[in-house]
């Protein structure tokens, strides 16, 4: 076994515990930053397949952070992109932009249904006027905000094919975060006047995006940690060690060794569910209990490489229907020309599942073969424009906010937050619909906090490898 002895041990490569280990690096603390993946950057990583990358579901970055901002500028040095949006949804057989814009809506949906959006929004602010809605689900909260028929029309499909069940069951948490600050008046305002430097966050109109996919961000983090620090990649934390609501070390393995790593700081960004799980001495048996109650809808990525110039001008495209297995599409080319070697370009379309359900067991070619035929009958490819495929299957890709789910994770955040060492930061870990900005922000608070606290006593080995 391979003893280490490092100040912080951070567990989790992806952009949170990265930008933490960033930030303790460059105050020149010891850390030890360990990934069970072969690569970093988790799901903000960038497959490289062949020459053709891709993102887990392209990943925009904005902000309204000026620090997070100044954070990613810096760490890309000024090679980025910025790219406009332009995104689609598909809904009753045609494309609509997304998000909407009151024209393209009109003359789509008709005059009917669109004085129906109307009224049912009218009716809704009028009932919520006299006595305010008691509101649970997102069902709830989309039905008071936009009213009933924009509800059934433009969110409850999409929503329960991301998410897995019914509307009525999703927490209006999700909903509220999601589309902070989005109603009805502000969408038109947004479509019509775009004030700039107010736009919401959800309806941006342009993102920065790194020339070789979002994984350049996480890959400049690690090169700059890598300087003085290392980063296991590979190496999975099997348990956690703790007495006295004091972490002690940690035990990971890889391929070939197994590593007892001791730290005075623990910062974890692995599912909140897993941290729990690897407690040793166990959790007590209630904290386990709550901790198999939250669950995270898992992903699954088809890429499709294709003997094609070029498919869309599109950012984004959104499919609601049941019908359509896959959610969204995107390709990738139209994000950055590097992303697909000259004159080809490739799709990449994602479908929301469950670990273990029948999309999740599908083989290879099964998805492959269910995801070209879908875009050929939406009319993006012929069959015989496929040269290649890969598939990734992303597990715990969304905290699952179902009703309820808060009682649980109060319940699990009461118990570990007596561990005096140990710091819960990003999407996963924090049980958060996180974005890049917000789970880097994570990494680095923590990171901040830890650095006002006086310096640990030096152990007298700091860094012992033994047999
Ligand atoms: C489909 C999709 C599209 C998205 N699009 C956008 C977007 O456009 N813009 C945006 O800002 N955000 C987007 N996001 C959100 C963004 O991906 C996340 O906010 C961000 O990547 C979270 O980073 P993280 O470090 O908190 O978590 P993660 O990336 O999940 O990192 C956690 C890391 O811990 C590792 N780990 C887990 N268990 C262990 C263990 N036992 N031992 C060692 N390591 C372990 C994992 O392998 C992983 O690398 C999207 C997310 C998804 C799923």
């Amino acid at each position: 076994m391979y003893r280490r002895n490092r100040e912080i041990v951070i567990i989790g490569a992806g952009l949170a515990g990265l930008s933490a280990g960033f930030i303790l690096s460059r105050a020149g603390r010891q850390i030890t930053i360990i990934e069970k993946d072969p690569t970093v950057g988790g799901l903000s990583k960038t497959v490289n397949h062949r020459g053709f990358r891709f993102d887990l579901g392209g990943h925009r970055f904005i902000t309204r952070s000026k620090k997070i901002e100044h954070f990613v500028m810096d760490i890309l040095k000024g090679d980025f992109l910025v790219v406009p949006r332009k995104s689609k949804i598909y809904m009753l057989n045609r494309y609509f932009y997304y998000p909407l814009r009151p024209i393209n809506a009109l003359f789509g949906l008709g005059l009917h249904t669109t004085l129906k959006i109307i009224s049912d929004y009218c009716k809704e602010r009028v009932k919520n006027s006299l006595k305010p809605a008691n509101i649970i689900s997102l069902e709830d909260w989309v039905v008071t905000l936009f009213g009933r028929k924009m509800f059934n029309l433009y969110f409850r499909e999409y929503s329960e094919k991301v998410w897995g069940v019914d509307c009525r069951n999703i927490s209006k948490e999700w909903v509220a975060r999601r589309i902070e600050g989005l109603s009805l008046w502000s969408a038109i305002k947004n479509a019509f006047l775009k004030f700039s430097g107010k736009e919401i966050a959800t309806l941006s109109d342009k993102f920065i995006y790194p020339p070789n996919g979002i994984g350049q961000i996480a890959d400049r983090l690690r090169e700059e940690i890598e300087e003085g620090n290392p980063v296991l990649t590979n190496t999975r934390v099997m348990q956690i060690y703790h007495e006295d609501f004091s972490i002690r070390d940690v035990i990971a393995k890889n391929c070939k060794y197994l590593y007892d790593v001791k730290g005075s700081e623990f910062i974890s960004s692995m599912p909140l569910t897993n941290l729990v799980l690897l407690l040793q001495p166990a959790a007590p048996d209630d904290i386990l209990e709550a901790a198999s109650q939250l669950k995270y809808r898992d992903l699954i990525i088809v890429a499709v490489m294709l003997d094609r110039e070029r498919v869309t001008d599109l950012t984004w495209m959104y499919f609601p229907e049941k019908g359509i297995p896959l959610g969204r599409i995107h390709e990738p080319k139209n994000w950055s020309p590097k992303m697909a070697p000259e004159g080809n370009t490739h799709i990449v379309a994602e479908f929301f599942c469950f670990k273990g359900d029948t999309l999740w067991n599908s083989s290879d070619e099964e998805l492959t073969s269910i995801t070209v035929k879908h875009l050929g009958k939406l009319g993006f490819i012929n069959e015989s424009d496929v040269i290649d495929s890969c598939i990734v299957r992303v597990p715990n890709a969304y905290p699952l906010f179902d009703v309820g789910y808060w009682e649980h994770y109060n319940k699990i955040m009461n118990y570990l937050k007596n561990f005096r060492n140990l710091h819960i930061i990003g999407r996963g870990g924090k049980f958060r619909y996180y974005n890049m900005d917000h789970a880097m922000e994570s990494g680095i608070e923590v990171a901040e906090d830890i650095l006002r606290k006086p310096l640990p006593e030096k152990e007298s080995e700091p860094l012992l490898v033994g047999a």
